[in-house]
């Protein structure tokens, strides 16, 4: 079965404390479809425009992303540039230029329509839900945000949150959408907005998965160096999302090690600037790294 990703298409410009990397390949529609195409075929859905090097659709294409639903239209490509501190951890915002995104309209080709799962990675909620009316009954939907549209466009959210099965967010995310700051109680007020799994990422302290009542919580991968995290949220639901559309059995029973190929496919992405180390990621290394990160979580 394969996976319909919307997301951002974006060029980014990245500062870390050692390096600067200018206009890589970057947006949550790019990791996320990556991510999820170690594990099935994507579907991508957005928009870039002409200045789009050729070689970022070469990419995309040897992860055999099906680009039927991405337009490239006339204009500048989505930009956005951060800037990390020290700690690897805090991101500023340096600049985001929308460019082709001002106009963006998302038109499912029909092809794409009858998708079973479906990832609305960050992107407007407007624009999430635009792709979710044109969906035809999918069986599990997951939706990802960002704190700009918790602050510009929550009632679009709280309508996308009715719709969706379940619904990513950041720690920070959760308690300013709950006013909550305990994560255990955020999530309990979370649920009472639609989705029945609420996934909370931490970062580097890994996620918490709330569902009928029960909790999971899954460390990150131990890394001894961290390059460049940006994207890896969006890596972790993409590799989740693949993994889930390929495994046999029910969501319920699935979900666990769906995190966890997540989780792993996070810390790849930590390993590199922009996805250059997630897009190296062999079927053999993936695996190797879920068993070692099942001894490092073992009792
Ligand atoms: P993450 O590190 O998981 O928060 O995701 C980083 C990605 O988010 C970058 O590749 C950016 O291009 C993308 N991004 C930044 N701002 C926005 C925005 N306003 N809408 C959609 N994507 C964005």
């Amino acid at each position: 079965m394969s996976v319909l990703i919307v997301g951002s298409t974006a060029l980014d410009s990245i500062k870390t404390p050692r390096q600067q990397h200018p206009r890589l390949l970057g947006g949550s529609a790019s990791y996320a479809s990556v991510a999820a195409s170690f594990f099935a075929p994507v579907k991508m859905v957005g928009v870039v425009g002409n200045d789009f090097p050729a070689a970022h659709l070469q990419l995309y294409k040897k992860h055999k992303i099906d680009l039927e639903g991405l337009q490239i239209v006339s204009g500048k490509t989505f930009h956005w540039s951060g800037e990390y501190e020290l700690n690897m951890n805090n991101r500023r915002t340096l600049a985001t230029e929308l460019g082709v995104f001002e106009s963006f309209t998302p038109h499912l080709p029909v092809s794409y329509q009858k998708s079973a799962f479906v990832l609305l990675a960050n992107i407007a909620p407007g624009l999430q839900l635009h792709v979710l009316d044109q969906m035809r009954k999918p069986k599990f939907v997951v939706a990802d945000t960002m704190d700009l549209w918790l602050n510009i466009a929550l009632p679009d959210l709280l309508k996308l949150l009715k719709r969706v099965d379940g619904f990513v967010l950041n720690e920070s995310e959760a308690q300013q959408l709950t006013q909550e700051q305990n994560l255990i109680r955020a999530a309990k007020k979370i649920h009472q907005l639609g989705p029945k799994y609420v996934i909370i990422k931490k970062g580097e302290h890994g996620a918490i998965l709330s569902a009928k009542g029960k909790l999971f919580v899954a460390p990150a991968f131990p890394l001894e160096k961290v390059v460049d995290p940006t994207g890896a949220g969006d890596s972790f639901v993409g590799g989740m999302m693949g993994y889930l559309s390929t495994a046999s059995g029910s969501i319920d029973s699935n979900l666990r090690r769906a995190i966890i190929n997540g989780s792993v496919l996070a810390s790849y992405c930590c390993e590199g600037f922009g996805l250059k180390a997630l897009t190296r990621v062999t079927s053999a290394a993936l695996n190797r790294r879920v068993k070692e990160y099942e001894s490092v979580t073992r009792l």
